[in-house]
């Protein structure tokens, strides 16, 4: 429920309006607004009788929620988040484009080190790599695991890169915590809820993506797992949704990154890769993206895609990368955001 208060209201009226949300056991989130306080009303489980509300001065509407999510709506919460990766970056908001490339998969010191150094020189801000990697069939390459996220954390404290990686489990969320900057939950996992309340029990930041057939709702409750945990630093990521369409590994449906970001406070970004399968696809859709208002892009970027452990086919070469990121340099600016 959202209480809406009169422009005029005072701080005695708003006060008293949070006595009667808490005498209810509810807890009352003030948001003050540019025109107007509101009050979300934040522990219930059910409909709020009104009844407590009818003769409280002050009060201009009461609203009530329907949707599977609250903390993560515009409702609550009508300024953009910004997330905080480390000192100097940040995500959301008028903050700069966020520029996240590296390879589907660690696959050894030399390669991951060689892709740091590379976006290094360019002055991309994030890394991302695959340690725990979510397979299709057993038979495929599962990831170096531990020992991928132990070359993260020495490439992060070689270069001061920062780095992003897939959890897949509970269990290792601390430890990947620990030695990560952000945390990714891959689309096979956006309704893990055991894995989304561990990682609302951190403080670091979050990569959530989109799952391979979930709807915008589906995908907007599960970060709503999240911020209920605790965790406010999130950011959504559109890999494209499975269709009938099998022209492309995935159907990009970049429609919805103006829609979430319309809904929800959180920053949006787009990952060109999953979402064609197709490395000539990939420049065009980061393009796409940038247009459509995309807070960053996550790209696969392999030294050597023909020889990739796995998603060789959409990773671009450095070359391509390189020419990739100077024309969006200029497209970014063109529409008025910064970059870094
Ligand atoms: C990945 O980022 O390598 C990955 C497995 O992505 P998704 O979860 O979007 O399929
Ligand atoms: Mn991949």
């Amino acid at each position: 429920m959202l209480i809406v208060m009169h422009h005029n209201a005072q701080r005695p009226e708003i006060r008293k309006v949070v006595k009667a949300v808490e005498a209810l056991g509810f807890t009352a989130k003030v948001m003050p607004g540019a025109a107007r306080t509101a009050i979300g009303v934040i522990g219930n489980q059910g409909w709020v009788d009104e009844t407590p509300f009818a003769d409280l001065p002050g009060i201009l509407q009461i609203i009530h929620v329907t949707k599977p999510y609250k903390l993560v709506s515009r409702d609550f919460h009508p300024r953009d988040t910004v997330v905080r990766i480390k000192k100097g970056l940040s995500v959301g908001g008028r903050n700069p484009f966020l520029m996240i490339a590296g390879p589907c998969a660690i696959e050894g010191r030399d390669q991951i080190m060689k892709t740091a150094r590379m976006l290094k020189k360019l002055g991309i801000p994030v890394l991302r790599g695959g340690a725990y990697k979510p397979r299709t069939s057993p038979h495929s390459f599962q990831g170096m695991r531990e020992e991928g996220i132990e070359l993260l954390a020495e490439v992060r404290a070689a270069t001061g890169i920062a780095t992003v990686t897939e959890v897949m489990s509970p269990e290792h969320v601390g430890f990947v915590a620990k030695n990560v900057d952000i945390l990714q939950i891959g689309a096979r996992n956006m309704q893990n809820f055991d894995l989304l309340k561990e990682v609302g029990r951190t403080r670091s930041p979050v990569i959530l993506k989109r799952g391979l057939s979930a709807s915008v709702e589906e995908w907007i409750a599960s970060a709503e797992y999240i911020m209920v945990g605790g965790n406010p630093n999130i950011i959504l990521c559109e890999r494209g949704i499975r269709t009938f369409e099998t022209a492309t590994r995935n159907t990009s449906d970049l429609a919805i990154i103006p829609l979430v970001k319309d809904i929800t406070h959180l920053p949006v970004i787009f990952d060109p890769s999953h979402a064609t399968g197709h490395r000539p696809l990939v420049a065009p859709m980061s393009q796409a993206a940038v247009v459509v208002g995309a807070h960053g892009l996550m790209i696969e970027v392999h030294p050597d895609p023909e020889r990739a452990a796995s998603d060789g086919p959409q990773s671009l070469n450095f070359k391509e990368f390189r020419a990739l990121n100077k024309k969006l340099k200029t497209l970014i600016e063109f529409t008025g955001a910064k970059t870094r």
